[in-house]
């Protein structure tokens, strides 16, 4: 007798060069520097032997750009699902205005449509960032769900890591406050949930999966970062994560980022950045074992594909939301 697996998603936000320039305080981001055209392909390689499909959460600015849309276009046409990644990828959804976050939501969408011939009907806010206007104009859209809480306690402790490793002004850090989360994030569920959104509408909530009980991010740049200390270390990690979801009968959504998986070697713009003196070799080592072990356990599917089946289950609970 065949037990049947709990699901998993994966998901890409697919941050590029000029993001991660933008967030580290760097000048020459404003010229929307690209990597794209070596990382996608390389990726989309990657994750063909592994016969995996994955949803990317492409930012508006990128699918605006001439330059971009050849690699972005491959995405779908190699049989990939695209999400929304707000327009300008900026870490702090919260402090717009409604007429603000509307057009980050819809220039984005419009873009994405346009170049991969793929309507998104997920939404991933930057930096785990979101606020009740963004989930009720997704929810007005037709989205089928957001996926931009990260349930840890761990956000704070992260935010002053990076603003001690960044070059940022002041006032850089203060629209940054609560850049990778509150404390009050670390009190959300870990399962999918609905969001209560006005009075009528509802919108299914997949959040980035931490682990189970203990509320610790498990996403692969966390494993990579251990894998750095020992391998042991990073398996005893995942596995322990892996226990606790089954325990918990908890499907997680697993995030990557690109620099989980290229290394300075390829982009040496960025070499600079942590971790990325790690090679692309290595980590594509790391990403294979990782998914294999994800595998043995769950069946890996899409955000939308995962969306739709929590949706056909209906049995999520409600939740209200509290900012
Ligand atoms: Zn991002």
């Amino acid at each position: 007798m065949s037990e049947s697996k709990l699901l998993a998603s994966i998901s890409l936000d697919l941050d590029n060069q000029w993001s991660y320039m933008k967030i580290h305080g760097d000048a020459g981001w404003q010229a929307f520097p690209s990597y794209f055209d070596i990382f996608i392909p390389y990726v989309l390689d990657i994750l063909k032997t592994l016969g995996l499909r994955v949803t990317f959460f492409i930012v508006g600015q990128d699918a605006a750009l001439e330059k971009n849309r050849e690699p972005l276009s491959m995405i779908t046409s190699r049989g990939h699902e695209v999400g929304n990644h707000s327009f300008s990828h900026e870490s702090w959804m919260h402090l717009l205005s409604n007429e603000k976050v509307e057009e980050e939501v819809i220039r984005a969408e419009q873009l994405i449509q346009q170049v991969t011939g793929q309507k998104p009907v997920g939404f991933r806010g930057p930096g785990f960032s979101w606020s009740a206007d963004l989930l009720s104009i997704l929810s007005d859209r037709g989205y089928l769900y957001d996926a931009s809480t990260l349930p840890t306690f761990i956000g704070p402790v992260a935010r002053m890591y990076y603003f001690w490793t960044s070059n940022l002004t002041r006032d850089e850090k203060k629209n940054r406050k609560e850049l990778f989360g509150s404390f009050k994030d670390g009190l959300r569920p870990i399962k999918p949930y609905y969001w209560q959104v006005g009075s009528q509408n509802k919108i299914i909530e997949i959040p980035v999966s931490t682990i189970p009980v203990i509320k610790l991010p498990f996403h692969l740049s966390y494993l990579l970062y251990l894998s750095g200390y020992s391998l042991n270390l990073m398996r005893l990690y995942l596995n322990s994560a892996i226990w606790f979801c089954k325990l918990t009968k908890t499907e997680p959504s697993f995030l990557l980022h690109p620099l989980d998986l290229i290394g300075g070697d390829q982009i040496p713009q960025l070499a600079f950045f942590p971790g990325m003196n790690i090679s692309s070799a290595q980590k594509i080592i790391i990403f294979q074992e990782v998914i294999k072990t994800l595998s043995r356990h769950f069946q890996i599917i899409t955000m939308s594909e995962y969306a739709r089946k929590l949706f056909m289950r209906n049995n999520l609970r409600v939740v209200n939301i509290t900012q």
